[in-house]
């Protein structure tokens, strides 16, 4: 993973990526389905390994790709944390059981992720954490407080460090664990903005659980897994000036798009193509698949729609 930028690839992704999306794109497909077929094809996150939901390619060939796919006028990846962060770091620290636990939700969607790392005495110095994980049998019982947790509100897991050895150099005893942030130990509270928004959060855990076989990377070693993380955050942070113009505007576009209204341009010849199951709820709420966000005033915690319960897209 971190080596992508030295692999050499295939002769040429673009037109391989091209021909895939000829055979596969449907624009019948539900989101969760299009989500599904991208994300097992490895199209997805191609700079992933290929043993794990990847191509293998350069990191300059993935920005083709994902270039490729806009151009195409097919929904992307998911997007969000989960394939951001959580995802690449599990695939450098994690061993083969968690990657076969947490990558496929990840790429297909599934599960959405969210940031736990800094606290209100714990930001720049992210190591001065206080957080504390304890060894119970099997289990971690993990108290604390943590804050600006960007969709804390909207995820299913989240990337959690904690202290497991206070009698160890601050950086020494730290632990990264995937935590489930749907139990009755993790409560999240949204941080309102002057815009009346609230993407960030702070999350309270008290005695919440998680389990020693959620440790990503290994005891007291989180400092160096969160620093992945960090890295894979940095570069997801250049990459919209690693791209085109014509990439950026077509970013915006995606976000501020319900699915019909992306659907609707294909086929280029404005055929017939799109039905309404293309529509996974009939209030067109519609995660964006490039960032993750929720175009107002459409987010789904906020849709009053009666047949809510029925949406059938990937939870976010
Ligand atoms: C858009 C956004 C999304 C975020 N999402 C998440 C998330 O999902 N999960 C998460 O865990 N965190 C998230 N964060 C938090 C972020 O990553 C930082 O940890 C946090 O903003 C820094 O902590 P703080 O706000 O307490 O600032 P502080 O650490 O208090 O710093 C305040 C100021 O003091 C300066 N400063 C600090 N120490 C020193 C020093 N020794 N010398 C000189 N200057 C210093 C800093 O540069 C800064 O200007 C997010 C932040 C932003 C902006």
């Amino acid at each position: 993973m971190t080596d992508t930028a030295d692999r050499t690839t295939s002769a040429d992704p673009v037109a391989e990526v091209k021909d895939w999306l000829a055979e596969n794109w449907d624009p019948d497909l539900t989101v969760a389905e299009w989500w599904d077929r991208l994300g097992t094809s490895g199209w997805a996150v191609p700079t992933w390994p290929s043993d794990w939901f990847g191509k293998d390619l350069s990191r300059s060939d993935g920005v083709r790709v994902q270039q490729a796919i806009a151009d195409f006028g097919a929904l992307p990846a998911p997007g969000g944390l989960g394939l951001m962060l959580a995802g690449p770091t599990i695939a450098v620290h994690g061993d083969d059981e968690q990657k076969t636990r947490y990558l496929k939700d990840i790429v297909t969607g599934q599960k959405a992720w969210c940031q736990l790392f800094s606290e209100p005495g714990a930001g720049s110095d992210l190591a001065g954490l206080n957080s504390r994980a304890i060894k119970d049998g099997e289990e971690w019982i993990v108290t604390g407080q943590k804050v600006w947790t960007s969709g804390g509100h909207v995820a299913d897991l989240g990337m959690l460090i904690a202290r497991t050895d206070p009698d160890q150099p601050k950086h020494a005893g730290i632990t990264y664990f995937a935590i489930d942030m749907h139990q009755p130990g993790v409560e999240v509270r949204p941080l309102r903005e002057m815009t009346g928004r609230a993407l960030f959060n702070e999350v309270f855990l008290e005695e919440a659980r998680v389990s020693d076989a959620a440790t990503i990377g290994g005891l007291n070693n989180g400092w160096r897994v969160a620093n992945t993380t960090l890295m894979f955050e940095r570069f997801m942070a250049g990459l919209p000036s690693a791209l085109p113009g014509r990439r950026s505007r077509d970013r915006r576009r995606v976000c501020s798009a319900s699915l019909s209204d992306i659907t609707s341009s294909y086929p280029p010849s404005g055929g017939s193509a799109h039905r309404s199951s293309a529509r996974p709820c009939p209030c067109r709420a519609q995660a964006c698949g490039a960032c993750g966000s929720w175009p107002r005033p459409h987010r789904r915690a906020a849709c009053r729609c009666r047949r809510r319960r029925a949406w059938s897209g990937p939870r976010r």
